[in-house]
């Protein structure tokens, strides 16, 4: 099949492709993880990491997945029969929520519509209500994966403080680190969890926490049994550059070449572009006459995005449609909205180009399978970017 040569179109939204330079620094040899090169190695990247979360504070590294750093927030901080407050922002929250059931955490889940963003205003209703502060933690997701909605985390904090609460604040940054602007630091928040094969452009396999004073501090007193996840066993020795145990060697060499990346071309381009991309797709999915599943204009993601099938339309049949054609993997609408949605990843190592050829691939498909749109979705899309500074931005990729 011609249409097989050339590469494979990852716009899932994440994992995300990762970049020749990093595929490079991946294939090293493996070193003494107790040696001197390994320390250098060590600091460098839990150093990188302070500037890619925005703290001063540390920044815990698994080998792990997502899911681990998610467990790994919890346990450090909670203990059996706390309460915390979570919100339904989509199919992520709920995973979360479940794990945290299954710890033995009393989680009070908001019911939401997976087409919005946290509403701040209730978490401010709801603490306010919790005069004996029984509620130990806020637990909420950045950038929704499953729904390509963005909330905002300072209004989650203003909630918090306005309620004059002592609450944890814990995020989920795993589909928005490195893509969408975040700071742990000015934002107050206590955990940060992330991962590495989304925005940092990693395979899959490291796991994130950054952790403030408050944080640890509670990690000091919580009754939850815990090993391999403590902060305390990585802390001490994270300190001189060195992990508890052996660590993902190879990975740690790619996550010192994908920050480089990110900061020759600056974080704050990074997040402009992603903007940007994330704008020119919305263009092209508004001109086929589809709709995005996003409901507010401000919460869109700069990630992904989220796109309905007309009703008697399969999503999951347009989707192999496509990757049978034209070799593109899109991401598949999960549990609720399952076959009713696909997501056009548009993240990481993604520009103007990559992403004309992604709106090409879905507008092809659209048609391919029968699916009723109006043409004119990529032409959309380029004129989205070229009416912006995406051509500026690019140059400075260069520069770097
Ligand atoms: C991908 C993702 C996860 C899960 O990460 P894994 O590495 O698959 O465990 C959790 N939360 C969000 C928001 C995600 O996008």
């Amino acid at each position: 099949m011609p249409e097989q040569l050339g590469h494979h179109f990852l716009n899932i939204p994440g994992p995300s492709p990762v970049p020749d330079r990093v595929l490079r620094a991946l294939s090293k040899q493996v070193i003494d993880h107790r040696g001197p090169d390994f320390q250098r190695l060590g600091r460098e990247v839990l150093e990188g990491c302070r500037t890619i979360f925005k703290t001063s504070g540390p920044v815990v590294i698994y080998p792990s997945s997502g899911t681990g750093a998610w467990e790994a927030a919890i346990v450090n901080t909670l203990s059996p029969g706390d309460k915390v407050l979570m919100v339904e922002t989509g199919h992520f929250a709920t995973l979360w929520q479940k794990m945290a059931s299954r710890l033995g955490i009393e989680v009070d889940f908001v019911p939401g519509d997976w087409r919005s963003g946290v509403d701040a205003s209730l978490i401010e209703a709801k603490l306010v209500e919790d005069r004996g502060h029984a509620i130990k933690a806020v637990m909420v997701v950045h950038n929704e994966t499953s729904t390509g909605v963005v909330s905002s985390i300072p209004a989650v904090r203003r909630a918090i403080d306005a309620a004059g609460h002592p609450a944890l604040l814990l995020v989920d940054t795993i589909s928005s680190l490195a893509s969408v602007d975040y700071r742990h630091e000015e934002w107050g928040v206590d955990v940060t969890v992330s991962c590495s094969q989304k925005g940092l452009m990693l395979p899959p396999g490291l796991g994130f926490n950054a952790i403030s004073e408050k944080a640890i501090a509670a990690s000091k007193t919580n009754r939850m049994l815990r090993s391999y996840w403590d902060w305390e066993d990585m802390l001490k020795p994270n300190a001189n550059g060195f992990f508890p145990y052996t660590p993902a060697t190879n990975m740690l060499y790619g996550l010192r070449e994908a920050i480089s990346i990110l900061l020759e071309e600056g974080l704050n381009a990074v997040f402009a572009r992603h903007q940007k991309l994330a704008s020119a797709t919305r263009a092209a999915v508004r001109a086929w006459g589809l709709e995005i599943l996003c409901r507010n204009e401000a919460e869109h993601s700069p990630v992904l995005t989220a796109v309905m099938m007309p009703p008697g339309h399969d999503a999951d049949n347009f989707r192999r449609v496509v990757l049978e054609n034209y070799n593109m993997s899109l991401g598949q609408g999960l549990s609720k909205v399952a076959g009713k949605i696909f997501r056009i990843g548009h993240l990481g190592e993604c520009n103007a180009l990559t992403l004309v050829a992604v709106l090409g691939g879905v507008e092809m498909g659209l048609s391919a399978a029968g699916v009723p749109h109006r043409g004119g979705g990529v032409a959309a899309a380029m004129a989205e970017l070229q009416g912006s500074s995406l051509d500026n931005q690019t140059t400075d990729v260069r520069k770097g």
